[in-house]
């Protein structure tokens, strides 16, 4: 199954950096040319689009919460609600 990425490009460029940071891919050596077993954030990355939905929802929940929290970016404005 292919999956399709329904975020931004800024949240593409995190996830791979994130990725990255946590894979705990094996390669046949250090040059990272061949891969002999693919971990478990890889997987998911190419093959689980309801793991990849829920990263990016989570992703702008937090952003939401760290706003009305006072931290990071303000929440969304809601013009016209109250
Ligand atoms: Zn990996």
């Amino acid at each position: 199954m292919n999956v399709v990425w329904h975020g931004t490009n800024e949240e593409a460029f995190d996830l791979i950096q994130a990725i990255e940071n946590n894979c705990d891919c094996k390669w046949t050596d250090d040059t990272k040319t061949l891969r002999v077993w693919t971990c478990d954030v890889h997987t998911a990355f190419v093959k689980d689009q309801a793991w990849l939905d829920r990263l990016v929802h989570a992703r702008r929940n937090a952003a939401i919460l760290k706003g009305q929290e006072g931290e990071g970016e303000p929440p969304p404005s809601h013009a016209g609600s109250c």
